[in-house]
């Protein structure tokens, strides 16, 4: 979708702190971290939010993308927080379906 933000991002038409890429996912660092370590990893496809994907092979590839970044990318053995933000009433600002990794220190609840 050439108005979404996150389309753009994964094009490559507007820049980010791109930290992995492949066929499926594009991985970049968080505008405005919320831990030492806050990265969002998106499908390359238009989704909206986590409620319009009905997918399970879709959904199952992303958690396998975000379990590898956060591992082999991220390096982030000693744990880690994964988030996503559903509708407005979750607190979703962007609408193309993201994951947010966060981790790097001690994580309160
Ligand atoms: P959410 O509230 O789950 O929709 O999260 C959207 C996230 O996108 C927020 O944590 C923002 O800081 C982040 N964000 C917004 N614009 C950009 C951008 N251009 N590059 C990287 N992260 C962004
Ligand atoms: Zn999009």
């Amino acid at each position: 979708m050439s108005d979404c933000l996150f389309c753009n991002i994964a094009s490559g038409a507007i820049a980010s702190g791109k930290v992995f890429e492949d066929d499926d996912v594009f991985a970049f660092k968080d505008i405005h971290p919320k831990a030492p370590t806050h990265v969002l990893v998106i499908p390359k496809i238009h989704i909206a939010t986590l409620a319009d994907c009905d997918n399970p092979a879709m959904l199952g590839m992303l958690m396998d993308r975000v379990r590898m970044i956060a591992d082999d990318v991220l390096h982030l053995a000693a744990g880690y927080r994964v988030v996503i933000n559903v509708r407005e009433g979750g607190g979703q600002e962007v609408f193309h379906l993201h994951i947010h990794i966060l981790g790097g220190k001690k994580l309160p609840f």
